[in-house]
């Protein structure tokens, strides 16, 4: 390891010490990292940059925090575990700002999530504009989320849902016994209910419309629950029979009615696909009373600058901003006179418009003025969302703590960068420090000091190659980063690829793109290129997958977890052009490939299949007659019947977040012991589990079927990923790496549309051209790939560019510059033409 001194950081106080770290990869490294400062960890996907920064020294810090805080968190740690480290001296306490994995199951704003509805919920009660003689209403009736607040009609929700005969019942032609109730449920549910009919001496048999209008709507809309005998598989006439004679039933049956089995379902399932099914039944409407606001009267009628509260939220933070300068600043029109009248509530909108204004100013500099305080966090992008959680940070005004961040240049533009860079600035001005994991040459460049890891993935990597400031890291040999911080590896050169034909999108109207057309080019590598917040997202992963969608007739990938209340009714684009050189459309996005730790990459990928048909074929396994099946950690008979196979257990905490802890009977195993004495060449199901990619590709080399998909895995960067690494544990990157080397293993058919929304999230630079390769592949095989792209890399060796801008929000949607890298790089309307540059040479 070379380590430069520097007089800038002498004091051995100033310095957090690592002694002989071992968590996951890392190989007994020793290091000492400055506080105060900015310092960034390097390395490829994979290299134990996160080992060290989030499963070390942020885990230490948070063991030592619980430790204090909670006694019984001591006996916790059993079970969690504590980082394996020897020792860490001079740690502050620690904040991290992690990349988000999976989805957040609370529902929450920009505004909440910031505080700043809060804020603004004072500021309406305190010194809001209240209509001549009205009460004051308190803060929380501002909140659709409290009983004070929430309209009455819809419960806050801003929309009524309701259920009306010809939405339960679509076809009324057919016969009860047929569905026509199919608003009812599926299977046995809806045989029960059929058959309670035929008890009360309902016809069955009769069409839907032939029945009287009394009876049909008694058996869609009546609050009676009459618990009646079932005969099941008994005729009318029989049933009829039977009841007469008072013969034993097969059970009692209840009956519920097509409205209350929806609505019930509807408000109280768990599941997301139940609500999602008895949703096609009902009808949603914006709510007539709040026509869509949410709130109580009363409150709506009080305004500030002529807004009301939920009109207000809606506005982008930067015109939010605009017009509360005035009154922080005292210079509005009816200042002189608010003074002389009330006094005490001049100076509370002063105090409070300044506080928001405040706040609201340092999202602004993070790039995020396009975004509303009422936007759901879910449709945020991760790094959206972690520069909000960063600007709530920003102004807490927090001391002495480091900040552990993951790549905080997600999803930024590289004019945003700076901003980013200042934000970080301002953290460490204020007394803190801050541990960056990030691949962003530009910030990596800005650090004071570097920690890089490496030098490869996984078992070859986890050592400490440099720990100094920048400079120093250009004699490291054999660093990666290096390469690409001072030698400038220039992109693979190659004449732009010329385009098999067109596609022409036009009359796009979604977010802040109206009356759009945009030209995309077939059969090559296409970048969508701008600031954040430009559009690029809706314009590609929402309008062009939606019509492109719709023209091949099938949905994208059934989104069951996209929980809008309120269907978003889009209009679709007009899709035209070379339409008949397409086939398919396959959208790669980076939402998680599953939702619980059952799901992980050997089953999405279906490797698993094929390596539990080894199993099978064991001679242990097939005298004992364990077929493929035994080895699923997913339905009964292999897996722990403790954990159910997932090898972990929720541990509730008193006053903290729930943990998971690994099994105490499997220990984390996931299967019972008979199914682990099966072995493969020595190795048992869950050893295979645990495996790298990369030694699971050594350990199957006489398998081909496995090898190839591992091969995938290994070109798309993941060759460190375990095999049964739990779905939540991804990171949105990993997970859409993933669905590419799914698709890769499948592709060759030609005539494709590949969508990816920044595929190089989360890779190092040498990663980010192994991906390149590969989508250069697909377009080889006659396929179209577009992606949004931030990173001028990638960007410089696509065959088109499509710059969307020049600003955000209402201030983008538009076309800047299309055109071949270097056409665009020329085009001194674009933003990203300096950058893109810059990498062309
Ligand atoms: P980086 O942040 O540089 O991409 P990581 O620190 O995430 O790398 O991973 C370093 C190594 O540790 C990889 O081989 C990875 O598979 C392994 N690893 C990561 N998380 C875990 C875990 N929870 N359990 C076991 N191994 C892990
Ligand atoms: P980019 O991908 O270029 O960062 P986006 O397409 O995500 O930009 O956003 C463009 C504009 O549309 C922004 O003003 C953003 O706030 C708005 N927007 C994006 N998604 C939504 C949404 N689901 N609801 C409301 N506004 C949205
Ligand atoms: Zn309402
Ligand atoms: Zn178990």
């Amino acid at each position: 390891m070379n380590t430069l001194p520097v007089s800038a950081f002498s004091q051995e106080d100033e310095f957090v010490q690592v002694r002989g770290a071992r968590e996951h990869n890392l190989k007994d490294v020793s290091l000492s990292i400055p506080r105060h400062a900015l310092v960034v960890f390097t390395g490829i996907s994979g290299s134990g940059k996160s080992s060290l920064a989030f499963g070390t020294l942020y885990a230490e810090a948070q063991r030592r925090y619980l430790e204090s805080v909670s006694p019984y968190a001591r006996r916790l740690f059993h079970q969690v575990g504590v980082p394996d480290v020897d020792a860490i001296d001079g740690l502050p306490p620690a904040v991290a700002l992690q990349q988000q994995r999976g989805t957040p199951t609370a529902r929450s704003s920009v505004g909440s999530v910031t505080t700043l509805s809060n804020l603004l919920r004072m500021l309406y009660s305190r010194a809001g504009d209240y209509p001549a003689g009205q009460e004051i209403v308190y803060a929380d009736g501002f909140s659709p989320n409290t009983p004070e607040g929430a309209c009455p009609e819809c419960h806050g929700l801003g929309r009524i849902y309701t259920v009306t005969e010809a939405s339960m019942v679509p076809d009324p032609s057919l016969t009860i016994r047929e569905r026509a109730v199919a608003a009812w449920p599926t299977a046995w549910g809806g045989q029960n209910q059929r058959d309670i009919l035929v008890t009360l001496g309902i016809d069955v048999d009769t069409p839907w419309r032939d029945l009287p209008q009394e009876t049909r709507d008694w058996i869609l809309f009546s609050e009676e629950q009459p618990v009646v005998p079932v005969y099941p598989g008994f005729t009318p006439e029989e049933t009829q029979r039977a009841l007469k004679r008072k013969l034993e039933p097969g059970y009692m049956g209840t009956f519920s009615s097509a409205r209350r089995h929806v609505l019930h379902t509807f408000a109280n399932s768990e599941s997301a696909s139940m609500k999602k099914r008895v949703q096609q039944y009902m009808i949603s409407e914006v709510c007539p009373l709040c026509h869509g606001q949410r709130l109580r009267q009363e409150a709506l009628n009080v305004k500030f600058t002529g807004l009301d509260i939920t009109e207000f939220s809606r506005l982008p933070v930067s015109e939010a901003y605009e017009r509360l300068l005035p009154y922080a600043e005292d210079r509005y029109p009816e200042h002189a006179e608010r003074v002389k009248n009330a006094p005490s509530e001049a100076i509370a909108l002063q105090r409070m418009a300044a506080d928001l204004a405040r706040r609201m100013g340092v999202l602004l500099k993070l790039g995020l003025g396009y975004l509303q305080l009422e936007r759901s966090t879910p449709t945020l992008s991760p790094g959206e969302l972690q520069r909000v959680r960063l600007a709530t940070q920003l102004y807490s005004n927090l001391f002495g703590v480091v900040y552990v961040l993951d790549e905080p240049s997600a999803g930024l533009h590289p004019a945003d960068t700076e901003a980013l860079l200042e934000a970080l600035n301002g953290l460490k001005r204020g007394g803190n420090s801050l541990f960056v994991v990030e691949h962003d040459l530009d910030v990596i460049r800005r650090a004071d000091w570097l920690v890089d890891v490496g030098p490869a993935a996984g078992e070859r990597g986890g050592r400490i190659l440099y720990s100094g400031p920048p400079a120093g890291l250009q004699q490291v040999a054999d660093s990666q980063t290096a390469q690409y911080l001072f030698h400038a590896v220039t992109p693979d050169r190659h004449e732009p690829r010329k385009p098999t034909g067109w596609l022409e999108l036009s009359d796009v109207n979604l977010n802040n793109l109206h009356h759009l057309t945009v030209r995309f080019p077939l059969g090559v590598l296409t970048s969508v290129t701008g600031v954040s917040g430009s559009g690029k997202s809706t314009l590609v992963s929402q309008a062009l997958v939606d019509a492109l969608a719709a023209y091949f007739g099938h949905p994208v990938q059934p989104d069951e977890e996209e929980d809008d209340d309120a269907p978003r009714s889009r209009t679709l684009a007009k899709l035209g052009g070379d339409l008949g050189q397409l086939s398919r459309l396959i959208k790669v996005d980076q939402k998680p490939i599953g939702r619980t730790p059952r799901s992980n990459m050997a089953t999405y990928t279906g490797l698993f299949d094929h390596v539990r048909k080894l199993f099978a074929a064991t001679p242990l396994a097939k005298k004992r007659g364990y077929s493929a099946g035994r080895f699923s950690f997913n339905v009964n008979g292999g897996r722990c019947p403790h954990c159910q196979g997932e090898g972990w257990v929720m541990v509730e905490l008193l006053f903290l977040p729930s943990v998971y802890a690994a099994c105490p009977v499997c220990h984390g195993k996931r299967y019972n012991p008979e199914t682990l004495e099966v072995d493969y060449h020595g190795q048992n199901i869950a050893d295979v589990l645990a495996m790298t990619v990369d030694t699971a590709h050594e350990f199957f080399a006489d398998e081909p079927t496995i090898g190839r998909a591992l091969d995938t895995l290994r070109e798309v960067g993941l060759g460190y990923l375990r095999l049964g690494q739990p779905a939540t544990e991804l990171s949105g990157g990993e997970a859409q790496r993933i669905k590419l080397a799914t698709e890769l293993q499948r592709s060759g058919r030609g005539g494709t549309v590949y969508v990816l929304d920044e595929p190089t999230n989360g890779l190092h630079p040498a990663d980010i051209t192994r991906l390149q390769r590969q989508l250069e592949k697909l377009v080889d095989a006659g396929n179209t790939v577009i992606a949004v792209e931030h990173k001028m890399q990638m960007v410089a060796a696509s065959d088109w560019v499509i710059d969307i801008g020049p600003s955000a929000g209402e201030a983008g949607g538009k076309v800047v510059a299309q055109g071949t890298p270097t056409q665009v790089a020329a085009d001194p309307a674009s933003k990203t033409a300096p950058y893109l540059r810059a990498v062309l040479g």
